[in-house]
């Protein structure tokens, strides 16, 4: 199958403010970008940021003001439009409506007078996204849920045997426990045929399982782009730091002392020292960087438990508190025997603090 290195150079894009005349939506700015051959690279970013406009610009169906898309470094506008190769996703499947599963899935070679390749390429198709597929090839859509129309949609778009894969969120419709199999049945199909794909979601579950990296979008911008881990333990702003993260990170607000953080609770972190004093800090703790402590360990936080969550699969009991009148959680062993009303006695592990410029957002530490 052919490959492509995906490029994107400085792309912008804007769009009129319906509501304010003469004002625009900057809907995607000076975002650049390289895919290597094979790469699945997740967007992922909150409703609004400028996920599909971007999608929409690398598939070529959108041109924007300024940059420039490259497939294997040709301008996309250089390419002709049957060389460019996209398979594309949407949330809708947009499959043609009185044709059976196998001939929407052919859709494409059929087009290019390639018919006689579609029975084999959708057999492997289905052999690899299990027994479920060969079922459904003689379906037509409205006979398909709509968890199997997304599935035979990505069938459709692998058929064509494309240079780069777009999704956008092609299985938000879906509810939770379908969602997990699109994906599951997506990145077997993407082992078996890697293609250079593009992966647009809000949902970090869903970045982080199908993505080797993933670019974080925040109002057209992108913030920071990494694997998933690196995003988690080192983010480049609040942004980030809040959006990653299955459990959201506790924040505090405090100010720089003498080489340490002060406010108010987990007061005498240390920190970097070139800091003006008195410069407003927020301070940063996932709940996984909080831990039970004896009352007595210098530092320790007394709080009071407002609620708790146990996350089963984790084995562990989030605990909701507050200490005076600041709130955050952290996790205790689930077996912890914890209660609403108790008074609990909490240490932070300074590795895990994170240090962010109040005003800018910026990590400083
Ligand atoms: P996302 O996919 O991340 O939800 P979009 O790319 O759809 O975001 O939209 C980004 C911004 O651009 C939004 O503010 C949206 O309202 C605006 N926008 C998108 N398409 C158009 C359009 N055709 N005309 C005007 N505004 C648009
Ligand atoms: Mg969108």
């Amino acid at each position: 199958m052919p490959m492509t290195v995906l490029m994107l150079q400085h792309i912008s894009r804007r769009f009129p403010d319906t509501r304010m005349p003469g004002a625009h939506i900057p809907a995607v700015e000076d975002v650049s970008l390289r895919l290597p051959s094979g790469e699945v690279l997740a967007v992922l970013g909150p409703s609004g940021c400028g996920k599909s406009t971007l999608l929409r610009i690398i598939a070529g169906l959108l041109t924007p003001d300024r940059g420039s898309v490259l497939y294997d470094n040709v301008p996309l506008d250089q390419i002709p439009l049957a060389e460019r190769g996209v398979g594309m996703v949407f949330q809708e499947g947009a499959l043609i409506p009185h044709w059976e599963a196998r001939k929407n899935i052919g859709f494409f070679l059929w087009l290019r007078h390639r018919e006689n390749e579609v029975p084999e390429r959708v057999r492997r198709i289905a052999q690899i996204t299990g027994f479920g597929m060969e079922a459904l090839l003689d379906r037509k859509p409205r006979q398909l849920s709509g968890g199997e129309r997304q599935r035979v949609g990505v069938a459709r778009a692998l058929a064509r045997d494309p240079r780069i894969f777009l999704f956008d969120e092609p299985f938000s419709n879906l509810d939770a426990k379908l969602r997990t199999q699109a994906r599951v049945e997506l990145r077997r199909l993407l082992n078996a045929f890697p293609v250079t794909s593009v992966y647009v979601t809000h949902d970090q579950v869903e970045a982080m399982a199908l993505a080797d990296r993933i670019a974080v979008m925040r109002a057209g911008r992108l913030e920071q782009i990494g694997s998933y881990q690196a995003l988690h333990d080192n983010p480049v702003n609040l942004f980030v730091a809040s959006f990653i993260g299955l459990h959201p990170i506790n924040l505090f607000e405090g100010h720089a002392g003498e080489h340490q953080w002060l406010g108010p609770c987990f007061s005498g972190l240390p920190l970097r020292g070139d800091l003006p004093s008195d410069m407003r800090v927020t301070l940063g703790l996932r709940p996984a960087h909080i831990r039970l402590a004896a009352a007595s360990t210098p530092g320790a936080v007394a709080a009071q438990v407002e609620t708790t969550t146990p996350f089963f699969a984790e084995r562990h009991l989030m605990l909701e508190v507050i200490a005076g009148e600041t709130r955050f959680s952290f996790a205790t062993p689930i077996d912890s025997g914890i209660r609403p009303g108790d008074t609990v006695h909490c240490a932070a592990e300074s590795a895990g603090a994170l240090f962010f410029d109040s005003g800018s957002g910026q990590r400083i530490g």
